[in-house]
C-alpha cells in the first residue's frame, strides 16, 4: 500500500484579508511520489507550498504530517521535512559564502557541529559546488545559484521537496542538470512537487498533476487524463504537451496503431515507431 505523507483538509488563506488564495485545499500525498502543479499565474501555487511548509499559516483547514496534525507547536516538523527551493535564488541565498549558505539549514536544525559539516560536505558534492565553496553565492551564475539552491535543501535531508518553477531562467543545460538531479533524488526514494509552466517537462516527468484555478484544485489526475481532458485545459488555459499532439496526429493519420502504448519522451516515441511501423 502507498505511504501517506502529507494530508491537507479543506485549507483556505488570504494575504492581509484579501479575496482568498487558496479556496479549500484537499490533497493526500504520498511517498515517492513526482507530482507536477499546473495552472495560470497567481492560481495559488506559491501560496499553498507556502502553507504546507510551514512559511505561512492556514487560516482554516488542516495539515497532517504523517498522520499527526500540525499545530503551532510542531511547525518546526513541517519546516525540517518540506524543503522549497525557491523560483529565485537570490531570495533564498543568503549567507557570504556557498559552503556558510549550505550548513545554514542543518545548522538551524541544532544538529552536532560533526553532522553539520558532514552534511553540508555531501550536499555540494552532490550538486557539484564544492570546487566554489568559498565563493560568494550572489557571484555565481543562475544554473550555479540554482545549485546552491538546491543543495542547501539537500542538506536539510528534507522528505518532500518542492520546487517553484525550477526551471524558468535556465539554459539548456542547465535544465538537464535538473532533470538528472530530480532523478537522482526520486531514485532516492524523495517526494517532489514541482510547479511549472512547461507541459512538456510536466508530461514526460510527473506521475500525477495537480491543476490550481482561482484557488483551488480543479484536477488531479496521471498526466495523460489531464492533458486528455479538454475542460480543464480551457478552464486553466493550458497547452497540451508537443509530444501527445504528434502521437495522437500520427494515430488519427494511422501512421501508428490506436492501440500503442503513449510515449512519454522521445526515446520511447522512436521506440513506438520503430516497433509500429511496418518497413
Ligand atoms: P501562483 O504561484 O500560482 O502564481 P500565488 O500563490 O503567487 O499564485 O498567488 C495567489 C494569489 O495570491 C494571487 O491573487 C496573488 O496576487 C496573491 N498573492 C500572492 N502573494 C501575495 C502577497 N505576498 N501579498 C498579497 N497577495 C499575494
Amino acid at each position: 500500500m502507498k505511504e501517506k505523507i502529507l494530508e491537507v483538509n479543506d485549507l483556505h488563506f488570504a494575504y492581509d484579508n484579501n479575496k482568498n488564495a487558496l479556496k479549500g485545499i484537499d490533497l493526500t500525498i504520498y511517498a515517492g511520489e513526482r507530482i507536477a502543479v499546473i495552472g495560470a499565474n497567481g492560481a495559488g501555487k506559491s501560496t499553498f507550498f507556502l502553507n504546507i511548509n510551514g512559511v505561512l499559516t492556514p487560516d482554516e483547514g488542516e495539515i497532517l504530517y504523517r498522520g499527526t496534525k500540525i499545530t503551532k507547536k510542531s511547525l518546526k516538523e513541517l519546516r525540517k521535512n518540506i524543503g522549497i527551493v525557491f523560483q529565485d535564488a537570490d531570495n533564498q541565498i543568503i549567507a557570504s559564502s556557498v559552503m556558510a549558505e549550505v550548513s545554514f539549514g542543518p545548522m538551524n536544525l541544532k544538529l552536532p557541529r560533526e553532522e553539520v559539516r558532514e552534511r553540508t560536505l555531501m550536499a555540494m558534492e552532490y550538486m557539484n559546488i564544492s570546487d566554489f565553496k568559498d565563493r560568494p553565492p550572489h557571484y555565481l551564475s543562475g544554473g550555479e545559484k540554482k545549485r546552491v539552491a538546491i543543495a542547501d535543501i539537500i542538506a536539510m535531508k528534507s522528505e518532500i521537496i518542492i520546487f517553484d518553477e525550477p526551471t524558468a531562467a535556465l539554459d539548456p543545460l542547465n535544465a538537464a542538470m535538473l532533470e538528472d538531479v530530480l532523478s537522482r533524488l526520486t531514485d532516492e526514494g524523495k517526494t517532489l512537487l514541482i510547479s511549472t509552466h512547461d507541459v512538456d517537462f510536466t508530461y514526460r516527468w510527473a506521475d500525477r498533476v495537480l491543476v490550481f484555478c482561482g484557488g483551488k484544485i480543479i484536477a488531479d489526475g496521471t498526466p495523460l487524463e489531464i492533458f486528455q481532458n479538454k475542460e480543464v485545459l480551457k478552464q486553466a488555459n493550458l497547452l497540451r504537451p508537443t509530444m501527445l499532439d504528434v502521437y495522437e496526429a500520427l494515430v488519427q493519420a494511422k501512421m501508428l496503431p490506436a492501440d500503442a502504448s503513449y510515449p512519454k519522451d522521445l526515446v520511447e516515441f522512436e521506440h513506438c515507431v520503430k516497433y509500429s511501423v511496418k518497413v
